[in-house]
């Protein structure tokens, strides 16, 4: 496995990461942290899925893009870190 992360393999990475936080804080370390983290990585998470993007039932199916990552769409991929129309 390649160690250059793919959408897919960074976005798997942070929903991980995600899923870690929440166990940490559910055994009560770092509670008031977390839903800070959480957030963040929530931004990412929907940043990366606007270059592969992610249908209704959580698949990406054939919404290809560019970038996405799939055969023949291995384009170089960036996301922005703090767009301007970021919610809170
Ligand atoms: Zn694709």
């Amino acid at each position: 496995m390649s160690s250059t992360p793919t959408p897919k393999s960074a976005y798997e990475a942070l929903c991980a990461a995600q899923s870690a936080l929440n166990e940490h804080a559910r055994r009560g370390m770092d509670v008031g942290r977390v839903p800070h983290w959480v957030a963040t990585i929530g931004v990412l998470l929907r940043q990366i899925e606007t270059v592969r993007p992610l249908a209704n039932n959580g698949k990406h199916g054939e919404l290809h893009t560019d970038s996405c990552g799939c055969e023949g769409h291995t384009g170089p991929w960036s996301i922005v870190m703090w767009p301007s129309e970021a919610t809170t």
